[in-house]
């Protein structure tokens, strides 16, 4: 049976849920499983001592670079077959060019990945299995998806202690995030979704959602292991059924007592639906704002949301009490700085309780990314992308200054959005170079409102003193 390593970039406070899922099916199938960090400084003779005969590496766009050097690094001094899985192999195949990827899986490969491994068993290389693209003397042998895995509850619970063992800040966070659903019915031109529905004939728009005694399982076994203040329920759009909405409100109010976050849409945000979350604990929403312009989000981002549905979708929320974390993309192609501040207008006119802006990014596999590339608003390669979308725009403006403009509106967003009279000071100040105290500004606010507002929860020292140093950095 396989050592398998799952190389992480960095621990991060929002669980590695792609990772975390397959553990449990290669444990079952007899193979041993470890985490490693990236950053760690023994991570060469962590994992001579492990000795897989697997690294595997769950990769977004933006880390894909970073990854892939990480790989070539370890190559040097270790003999063993990578496995790039994640979005970015997944929406950019050719990823499996690049020099030490051996091979990529695609998609959802809860049952595939194990199936890829005993055919490593029983061959001694890589053989053709759904999901998987093999580099091969012979070229590149790439196999379709599996179908998907409709029913959820059949699946075990995510690994999490693999994921904690990696460091005890990690697992004495006590945020803890679930999914309680895979997929999304919507096709946003900025994200992966289309794409997935594509990769999976059209099958990845209907929505999968778990019981709501499946999930309250889940937690239960959570909280009864790890210290938790907080529940944040990860997938796209939290469930909105009634049906399931209901049962979820009576079980969470019965067997977890504990505030939680999700994501909405503000479309799908109705008097009762906020009465259910409210009943069900709900303490704090993400929704997307994106872009001022009616016409930008219908027919640039493909969400066709008027401005009215925005700001009766957030007093809804904000009169049930709940409190309201907004995101806002700047920097679209074709648009303006001008469009990005209608941008802002609009945080006023909805009042969300934070508004964060990140700086649009030409994610490969996306419908924007791709008309970026035609029309020119982006040229650059996709090894260009970095792992965060808060620094640098890669869009080509038209006007060149409107660059450093909308970045630096990025970084001092949230604090017009929630003092519109400065306004007109804050249009000026984005004249200015970008410099470290409107980056710190971003990261104060940024941190005071998720502490505070978004995911309320004990900050112990250590925390305290990671974030200065985030600030200093
Ligand atoms: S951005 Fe959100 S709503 Fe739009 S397609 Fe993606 S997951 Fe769905």
């Amino acid at each position: 049976m396989l050592h398998i390593a799952f190389v992480v970039s960095e621990p991060d406070s929002i669980e590695p849920f792609g990772v975390m899922s397959l553990v449990p099916h290669l444990t079952a199938a007899g193979h041993t499983c470890r985490l490693f960090c990236a950053e760690a400084t023994d991570l060469i003779p962590a994992l001579t001592s492990f000795a897989p005969q697997l690294v595997c590496y769950s990769s977004t766009s933006g880390a894909h670079t970073y990854l892939a050097e990480v790989n070539r690094a370890l190559k040097e001094s270790l003999s063993f077959i990578s496995v790039f899985g994640g979005p970015h192999p997944t929406f950019f195949p050719d990823f499996i060019h690049e020099e030490g990827v051996d091979v990529i899986a695609r998609g959802e490969c809860d049952h595939s990945f194990a199936l890829f491994c005993q055919g490593v068993v029983d061959h001694g290389h890589p053989v053709e299995t759904p999901n998987f693209s093999i580099k091969t003397t012979r070229g590149i042998s790439s196999s379709p998806v599996a179908p998907l895995i409709q029913d959820l509850d059949s699946l075990p619970f995510p690994d999490r202690e693999s994921y904690y063992s990696l460091s005890p800040k990690i697992r004495g966070y006590t945020v803890r995030s679930f999914l309680a659903s895979r997929g999304c019915p919507f096709s946003c031109s900025y994200c992966f979704n289309h794409s997935m529905d594509a990769l999976y004939d059209g099958c990845f728009r209907r929505p999968r959602v778990r019981s709501p005694g499946s999930l309250i399982a889940e937690i239960r076994e959570v909280i009864g292991r790890y210290p938790t203040e907080f529940l944040a329920f990860r997938e796209s759009i939290f469930p909105l059924n009634t049906a399931w909405l209901i049962t979820f409100a009576r079980l969470m109010r019965e067997h977890v007592r504990l505030p939680f976050y999700c994501h909405l849409r503000l479309d799908m945000v109705t008097p009762k639906r906020v009465a259910l979350l409210r009943e069900a604990g709900c303490h704090s929403v993400n929704v997307g704002i994106e872009a001022g312009s009616e016409s930008i989000r219908r027919d640039l981002l493909g969400r066709d949301m008027s401005d009215e549905t925005i700001i009766e979708g957030c007093r809804l929320l904000r009169e049930a009490g709940i409190h309201i974390l907004a995101n806002n993309m700047l920097g679209l192609p074709s648009t303006t700085f001008a469009q990005d501040l209608a941008t802002l207008r609009l945080n006023q006119r909805a009042k969300p309780h934070y508004s964060l802006a990140m700086l649009w990014q030409p994610y490969p596999g996306t419908r924007l990314a791709r008309f970026a590339r035609e029309e020119g608003w982006f040229t650059d390669s996709c090894d260009a992308l970095e792992f965060s979308y808060y620094d640098h725009s890669h869009v080509t403006f038209k006007n060149p200054s409107d660059k450093r403009r909308v970045e630096n509106l990025q970084r001092l967003f949230a604090v017009a959005a929630k003092f519109p009279r400065l306004t007109p000071l804050v249009a000026l100040l984005t004249r200015l170079p970008p410099n470290p105290v409107f980056d710190s500004i971003f990261k104060t606010v940024y941190l005071v409102y998720h502490q505070s507002e978004i995911f309320p929860h004990r900050m112990t020292p250590r925390d305290l003193r990671d974030h200065l140093r985030g600030l200093l950095e």
